[in-house]
């Protein structure tokens, strides 16, 4: 049994009541935890991250809380991605600044055609854990639960989970929010490729149409938000502070400016939700197929008690397949209740397959096709589509099939790169922005 901190004996940072509820709250069953064979390390670690600096302000949450609140009102949309695993050795500035960039151009593609602002939120400076569907591999050993717990190599020494490298996640955490910081006051640039798919995407769709704007033009200052899984919480548990901003007092977490929570760990009576409710940031949860209206509605009466528009953000993950006929009963009985959430479509996550050469892989059809559901739904019942969510990367990778260079299965090995799930390259990103932006207007 993991060793439970004493957070009463820390009032300075987080006050008396909240601390119990915390306590309360970890206590509870947590799904998709790593069991640290040594118990006394791992809670020598916790300690340590408890006095760690934030690696947001709380101002910049504060921010993010009222952007999301127009996103909400149907006055912006939002654009989430990144990563699905963010990786200590991928921690690196050229990383960083494709993954930011490629975030960048899609927004700018979508600002267009929705006519309206577009919010980012990157998948970086933490999105270091990973739930995973099994406990151990085909090999028999523990599974890789990303570098914030283990190692992928296949040994039982990587993949033994080790508590030391939460304090490692947390460095390059820091570290990176440092560079999101400096490469958003510098402006992105865009990269040659992406200037040539624009150009050509110009072409394509001018005549008649809008103007694109003119991406030749130097790099503005860009604001870009972090976040990532709210899933080890061990880590979660770390940098929290009291806030006493809203109608409630509750904790502001220093560790990213939104966290979501995923789908096998959004157990109505378990760590997470419970966690959640506690938190002061904006909240995602992620929904897949097995979710019920009525469980949507419980979780938004949880997680969204004073009724702050963009508080929540529900993220669909239906699957292209099932989308129509599985999210309007959802968002029909959240839309009656009152709430005013965000909705957000992960495209990704519900068209998961393995090719035929046994790569975890997903189609760029099915992946237009879960978003033009989405689009369609809302627009039947009048509701705001809100926003993406989506595994994206600057990196010229083949990871995901289809796009206009038809990555085919046997190119995959190519440069499969991803820690975990497969992400559409720069191309294949920016080309679905601009298919979003047919749906857009
Ligand atoms: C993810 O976003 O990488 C993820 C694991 O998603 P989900 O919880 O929706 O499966
Ligand atoms: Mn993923």
């Amino acid at each position: 049994m993991k060793r439970q901190p004493d957070f009463a004996a820390h009032g300075r940072a987080v006050d008396r009541v909240l601390a119990g509820r915390l306590s309360a709250a970890l206590a509870r069953p947590a799904a998709q935890q790593p069991g640290w064979p040594d118990a006394e390390r791992a809670a020598e670690v916790i300690e340590l991250l408890h006095d760690a600096e934030p690696i947001v302000a709380p101002e910049e949450t504060a921010r993010l809380r009222a952007r999301l609140a127009s996103v909400a009102r149907g006055e912006a949309f939002l654009l989430q991605g990144g990563d699905c695993a963010e990786t200590f050795a991928g921690n690196t500035e050229p990383h960083l600044r494709a993954n930011l960039g490629v975030l960048a151009r899609m927004g700018e593609v979508l600002a267009e055609a929705a006519g309206l602002p577009v919010v980012k939120i990157a998948r970086m400076a933490g999105q270091f854990a990973k739930p995973r569907s099994r406990t151990v591999d085909a090999l028999g050993l523990p599974v890789y639960r990303g570098d914030i717990v283990n190692s992928p190599e296949c040994t039982v020494a990587a993949r033994t989970p080790d508590p030391h490298r939460m304090l490692l996640a947390y460095a390059h955490a820091a570290g990176a929010m440092d560079l999101v910081r400096k490469l958003c006051a510098e402006g992105l640039e865009e990269p040659l490729a992406a200037q040539v798919v624009l150009a050509g995407a110009r072409r394509a769709s001018s005549p008649g149409g809008r103007p694109f704007p003119d991406f030749g033009r130097p790099p503005r200052p860009a604001e870009i938000y972090v976040s990532h899984e709210m899933l080890l919480l061990d880590y979660e548990r770390a940098v929290l502070r009291t806030d006493s901003s809203g109608p409630e007092p509750r904790l502001s977490s220093g560790l990213a400016h939104f966290l979501w929570i995923g789908e096998r760990t959004r157990q109505l009576d378990g760590a997470h939700i419970a966690f959640a409710e506690l938190l002061s940031n904006p909240i995602g949860l992620k929904l897949g197929p097995s979710c019920t209206p009525e469980e949507v509605v419980e979780y938004v009466r949880r997680l969204d008690p004073h009724r702050t528009p963009g508080r929540l953000t529900l993220v669909s993950r239906m699957g292209h397949a099932q989308v129509r006929e599985l999210l309007p009963p959802i968002v029909e009985k959240v839309a009656a209740s009152g709430h005013e959430v965000i909705w957000q479509c992960d495209p990704m996550h519900g068209n998961t397959r393995t090719s035929g050469n046994g790569y975890k892989t997903r189609h760029f059809g099915h992946v237009v096709a879960e978003l033009a559901g989405f689009f369609a739904v809302h627009r039947q019942l009048g509701t705001h589509p809100g926003g993406i969510h989506v595994e994206v990367t600057g990196d010229d990778v083949t990871e995901c099939l289809g796009g206009a260079a038809g990555i085919a299965e046997a190119d995959l090995p190519d440069r499969y790169l991803t820690a975990c799930d497969p992400r559409l390259n720069a191309d294949q990103s920016v080309e679905l922005a601009f298919a979003i932006a047919k749906m857009l207007r």
